[in-house]
């Protein structure tokens, strides 16, 4: 990637600017957020040119009442609750499962949904609840662990379910916002596997120029570019997909196929933020064996208990991290309260870390 292609974006986003004056772009996933930080992007850009992040954190949106429900579950006898790293230290209503291990409960850290399934495999006296938290980016990986315990006979695998899917929260994203965004950088991991019509709907229904993009300085300048382009002169909001070398036309489709098999949208839960419909993946009722909601009668999750945090409004992008006032007070990444301050691609952690 030459330098000479980032000064030339940098220099043509000057002039568009110039324009321009203001606008407020939203980086919806937590990786783009990482990236600016990490790029030093901000620093740049014109002054007029404001980065919100977005709810694209699949750690921070998972509600208070999951980890619960995780904590409950680690603590039964002949359970054992298997997660990715990050969700260890994520604190529910009260606390997390790390805080609440001993000697003989912890969770078990794994790096896919595939090491859940072996453990289950070498441990057929007890029940292995794997955390499925994600977006559509992981959910292929969950439903191909389903398919796999179902055609191994694998019946102690279970999975408590916080898999979320982002057009509906991209809706209410806009609706809160209200026509001030002047552009949107899309996931691009998430278009890998649904394809660039999956983010169609973003200048056809909300008239807001869209940018699928992937991850290094000179993508996310590109896209930043083709927005601020896009608001000069008498232009029409389009989608652009400048991550063809990973995003077709369709996606992925033997991913979506998986998908469609095992899960289906349901009104879903986000962290701060309230019940969002079709926003959910759950399984069907073929998998239903595999839930541990239905298992273990966890009641469904349907609404939280007010937390002190902000996390909600920072998901939303109505709030930057230095504006909560327990940012890098009361929470840290040492001391987490809230869950955007865990996840390494968390707004709160990414701006402690990069002070961005
Ligand atoms: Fe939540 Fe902590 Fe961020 Fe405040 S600083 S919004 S408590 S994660």
């Amino acid at each position: 990637m030459g330098n000479n292609l980032i000064a030339e974006l940098i220099k043509a986003i000057w002039t568009y600017m110039a324009e321009v004056k203001e606008i407020k772009i939203m980086e919806v996933c937590g990786t783009h957020t990482q990236s600016i930080a990490k790029y030093g992007i901000s620093s740049v850009l014109p002054p007029g040119i404001k980065l919100l992040s977005g709810p694209g954190c699949p750690i921070c949106v998972a509600p208070a009442s999951f980890i619960d429900d995780a904590v409950r579950l680690m603590m039964m006898d002949n359970v054992i609750v298997a997660t990715f790293g990050d969700m260890v230290r994520v604190k529910g209503t009260e606390t997390s499962l790390d805080n609440s291990r001993t000697k003989d409960k912890k969770p078990a850290v794994v790096y896919s949904p595939l090491e859940a399934l072996e453990i289950a495999e070498n441990n057929r006296d007890r029940t292995v609840v794997f955390l499925a938290v994600g977006f559509e980016t992981t959910a292929p990986a969950i439903a191909a662990m389903i398919r796999h315990a179902e055609e191994k006979s694998i019946h102690n695998i279970n999975v408590l379910t916080s898999i979320r899917l982002m057009p509906p929260i991209l809706e209410i994203v806009l609706e809160k916002h209200d026509g001030e965004l002047g552009g949107m950088i899309c996931p691009g991991h998430v278009a890998t596997v649904m394809g660039e019509e999956y983010f169609r709907f973003l200048p056809d229904k909300h008239d807001i120029c869209s940018v699928i993009s992937g991850f290094d300085a000179a993508d996310i300048l590109g896209a930043i570019y083709l927005i601020v382009q896009s608001k000069c002169g008498d232009k029409k909001p389009e989608l652009k997909n400048i991550y063809k070398r990973c995003v077709s036309f369709n996606g992925n489709e033997k991913a979506k196929s998986l998908m469609g098999e095992v899960f289906t949208a349901s009104k879903g839960l986000w962290r701060g933020i309230g019940l969002v419909g079709d926003s959910a993946l759950v399984l069907k009722e073929r998998y239903m064996k595999y839930d541990a909601v239905y298992n273990f009668n966890l009641s469904p999750r349907d609404h939280e208990a007010a937390m002190e945090c902000s996390c909600g409004d920072i998901l939303m992008g109505k709030r930057s991290p230095g504006e909560c006032r327990l940012f890098d007070s009361a929470c840290s990444p040492a001391n987490p309260y809230g869950p955007c301050m865990v996840s390494t691609e968390g707004s709160c952690s990414v701006y402690y870390r990069y002070r961005r």
